[in-house]
C-alpha cells in the first residue's frame, strides 16, 4: 500500500481501476443524461423523400421562372398534398399542387412557392416570385442516410440525441449501467438527522451529502446507516455494502484508536491500493479493491465534512462518471483572479473554497471564510475549489489561479425578458 502520495497519482489510481458498467438496454423515455453503450447506425434516410418545407404550392421551375409581382404566372391547381398523403400522380406542365409542410413533392414538381407568394382563386394560383430549382425543398436523406453511424458510443444523451432516437424508430436504448453507491458512516457519537444532538452528539450528514454528490454523479446510492466504532459491527454493515459496485465508507480510516475500518476491510479481502493523500482537506483518503475485481471498488474517505465532500469530488465522483460509461470525468476549471492573498506550508494541496464573481470578462475569486474542515458552511457558500499547489506557499492577492467549478450554473443565465 502506497500512503501520502500526491493528487494526480491518487486521481491516476483510482481512474485506472474504474471501468464503464455493462449496458442496460431501456426505453427511449428513461435515458436522459445516460451514456450510450453502442453505436447506433440509422436504418432509415431521412426525409425519405424530397418533401416541402413550407405551406404552398409546389411548381416546376421551368414554369415560374419568369414571375414576378408585376407579371405573375398563373398554373392549375392539379390537386392536393397534405402532410402524410403523396400525390396521386406527377406534375404536369402549367400545373401547381397545393402542399403543406412535410408532404413529399410530386414526381415533376421541383420547387415550393410559399403561400405569402402566391394568390389562390378557385382552381387555379398566381405566382408571384421566380423561384430557384429546390427553394423550400427538404431534401432527401439531408439530415440522415440509411447506414450512416448517427450515434457514437459514449455518447452523453441529450434532448436532441433522443429525439434523433425517435425518428430512427430506436426505442430501445443500449445505455451503460449507473453505479450502485453503498454509503457507511461510522462513529459512537453519529445520530441520525432527526435525533437528538445533546452530548456531543453529531448527526452524520456525510450520508446525505455524499448521497446527494453520488446522485450529481449519475449514481444511485444507498444509505447503510451508521456502524458503531467496534469491528464486529462495522464488519457486520461493510458486508452489507459488497454487492455494491463502489463503497464509501466516511469515518474511520485516520490513525485514532477507534479507527477499524481498514483492518476490517483487509480482514474482508480488501487490498487497499493508497491511504493518505497529500491534500487539505482530506488527508486521511484511502483506496481498494478486492483482488478477484468482484467486489466493490471501496473508499474510505474522512469523516470531517468538508474533507469527505472535496475527496469525493477528487476521486469517487471521476470514478463514478467512469463507470456511468463517460469520458470527460474531470470538473471544468476557470483561470480566476484571487481577491486576498493566501499562505500555506509546502507540501500539500490545498482545496480552498471560493465564491466566485464576474468583473467585466475576469473571474474573481473568494474564499468562503473559515476553511476548518469540519466547517460545511464554507462548502454551502462555495462555486468553486480553488487549487493551490502542493509545493507553494503563498499566493499573492492579485494573481491568476486555477479553480474548479463546482457551480456550473454560476457560468451564467440570460436574463429573463
Ligand atoms: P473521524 O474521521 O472519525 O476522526 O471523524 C472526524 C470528524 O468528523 C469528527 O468530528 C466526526 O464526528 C465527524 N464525522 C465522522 N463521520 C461523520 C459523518 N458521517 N457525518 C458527519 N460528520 C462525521
Ligand atoms: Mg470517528
Amino acid at each position: 500500500m502506497r500512503t501520502g502520495i500526491d493528487v494526480a497519482e491518487a486521481q491516476r489510481t483510482v481512474l485506472a481501476a474504474a471501468r464503464a458498467l455493462p449496458p442496460e438496454t431501456l426505453a427511449l423515455t428513461g435515458v436522459a443524461g445516460r451514456v450510450l453503450a453502442a453505436p447506433i447506425r440509422s436504418g432509415r434516410t431521412l426525409p425519405p423523400a424530397d418533401c416541402s418545407a413550407m405551406d404552398g404550392y409546389a411548381v416546376r421551375e421551368a414554369d415560374v421562372g419568369a414571375a414576378s409581382a408585376s407579371s405573375p404566372v398563373s398554373l392549375a391547381v392539379a390537386y392536393e398534398v397534405p402532410a402524410g398523403g403523396r400525390a396521386p400522380r406527377a406534375l404536369g406542365e402549367g400545373e401547381a399542387a397545393r402542399i403543406f409542410t412535410g408532404a413529399p413533392l410530386p414526381e415533376g414538381a421541383d420547387t415550393v412557392v410559399r403561400q405569402e407568394d402566391a394568390e389562390a382563386t378557385a382552381d387555379r394560383v398566381e405566382i408571384r416570385t421566380s423561384p430557384r430549382c429546390r427553394d423550400h425543398v427538404r431534401l432527401a436523406g439531408e439530415d440522415v442516410r440509411e447506414g450512416d453511424l448517427v450515434l457514437g458510443p459514449g455518447t452523453v444523451l441529450g434532448p436532441g440525441h433522443i429525439g434523433m432516437l425517435a425518428s430512427l424508430g430506436r426505442t430501445l436504448v443500449p445505455v451503460h449501467r449507473r453505479p450502485r453507491v453503498a454509503i457507511l458512516s461510522g462513529g459512537d457519537e453519529l445520530v441520525d438527522p432527526d435525533h437528538d444532538v445533546s452530548g456531543g452528539r453529531i448527526v452524520a450528514s456525510n450520508a446525505y451529502s455524499l448521497a446527494a454528490q453520488c446522485e450529481e454523479a449519475g449514481a444511485l446510492p444507498t444509505n447503510l446507516g451508521i456502524a458503531r466504532d467496534t469491528a464486529e459491527d462495522l464488519e457486520r454493515m461493510l458486508r452489507a455494502g459488497l454487492d455494491a459496485d463502489l463503497l464509501v465508507s466516511s469515518a474511520g480510516v485516520s490513525v485514532g484508536d477507534h479507527d477499524h475500518v481498514r483492518p476490517v476491510l483487509e480482514k474482508l479481502g480488501c487490498v487497499l491500493d493508497f491511504w493518505g493523500v497529500k491534500m487539505k482537506p482530506g488527508h486521511p483518503v484511502a483506496f481498494g479493491r478486492f483482488p478477484d475485481g468482484r467486489g466493490p471498488l471501496v473508499f474510505g474517505l474522512p469523516g470531517n465534512p468538508v474533507s469527505a465532500m472535496v475527496t469525493f469530488e477528487q476521486f469517487v465522483r471521476p470514478v463514478l462518471l467512469r463507470m456511468g460509461g463517460r469520458e470527460r470525468v474531470l470538473r471544468p476549471t476557470v483561470r480566476a483572479t484571487l481577491s486576498e492573498g493566501l499562505t500555506k506550508a509546502p507540501g500539500r494541496l490545498h482545496f480552498v473554497r471560493v465564491g466566485l464573481e464576474r468583473d467585466g470578462h475576469a473571474i474573481v475569486a473568494t474564499p468562503t471564510g473559515n476553511q476548518s474542515s469540519g466547517v460545511l458552511r464554507s462548502m454551502t457558500l462555495a462555486q468553486g475549489l480553488l487549487v493551490f499547489p502542493a509545493d507553494a506557499s503563498e499566493i499573492a492577492a492579485g494573481a491568476a489561479v486555477d479553480v474548479q467549478l463546482l457551480d456550473l450554473e454560476w457560468l451564467g443565465h440570460a436574463d429573463a425578458p
